[in-house]
């Protein structure tokens, strides 16, 4: 490709010059004046100066431009590889927000509920083998748009202002439980929040449903994870929350479960 664009370059340059050439050759030659042959030889040459840069010119340009071109492919490669292939293991929390230019293809569930479509079907089997084992879990919580996160927020930061904190405190407070727009796992399509059909508080307690206990056991073999355990929560900027998935797919939730880590933890070993 390279080599070819050179190629033709060269060419139109060469037939640039020859019809240069050629027209001052013949006004020359109808001339058939000796000082006016001089300076027509004279301006020949200085022709075929101008054409030789020109041409250097054009072949600089020409190997410049396919530079860039090759640069700016590799590097898209680049990016939309490591996008394809790391887009369970997205990084959302209080100090890493969605890119700006964040989307995802959702896969539709029940109640109104949303999944990115490439966790559905293990979503779905994780589901069936829950309820094939006579449990009842509940999707309460999936995808977010930026604006639903937002109101969450601000909902929650109203009552701790209410309660008599100061704005900071209060931001900081409400961000421990809802997070703050922009850094919610909830955005990425990636985030459940699943409860008991029996107890559907979003506590502590949910911990001890057996709908839970059995989540907590054989989420991974669906490729989730609890996200936010509770000896992890100054590493994950979010209290326990035992009732929030993380679709990672199986490699990962099975080497999380296996070390004892958190996301970021993994995420920062695996980069070590
Ligand atoms: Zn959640």
């Amino acid at each position: 490709m390279k080599e070819k664009s050179r190629k033709r370059t060269n060419a139109a340059v060469l037939i640039l010059a020859c019809a240069l050439i050629a027209g001052g050759c013949c006004a020359q030659a109808a001339a058939g004046d000796n000082t006016k042959g001089v300076a027509q030889q004279a301006s020949v040459k200085n022709q075929e100066l101008k054409i030789k840069r020109l041409e250097e010119k054009t072949t600089e340009q020409a190997n410049q431009s396919e530079k860039k071109k090759s640069a700016s492919a590799s590097s898209k490669f680049t990016e939309a590889q490591t996008k394809e292939s790391n887009w369970n293991l997205l990084l959302v929390n209080p100090w890493n927000k969605l890119p700006e230019d964040f989307s995802v293809d959702l896969a539709k569930l029940p109640g109104g509920h949303a999944i990115d479509r490439r966790a559905y079907a293990d979503l779905q089997a994780m589901m069936d083998a829950a309820r094939a084992e006579g449990l009842s879990p509940i999707i309460c919580s999936s995808y977010r748009t930026e604006e639903k996160q937002r109101t969450l927020y601000q909902n929650l930061v109203d009552k701790y202002l209410a309660r008599g904190y100061s704005k900071k405190q209060a931001k900081q407070e409400a961000g421990r439980w809802v997070a703050a727009p922009g850094t919610s796992e909830h955005q990425s399509g990636l985030a459940l929040d699943i409860v008991s059909s029996k107890y559907q508080s979003l506590d502590e307690k949910q911990a001890r449903t057996p709908e839970q206990k059995w989540l907590m056991v054989h989420c991974h073999e669906y490729g989730f994870i609890l996200r936010y355990p509770k000896e992890k929560k100054d590493i994950t900027g979010i209290n326990y929350e035992p009732w929030h998935y993380r679709y990672v797919g199986k490699k990962a939730a099975k080497e999380i479960l296996r070390q004892g880590v958190c996301l970021e933890e993994y995420l920062r070993d695996r980069s070590l």
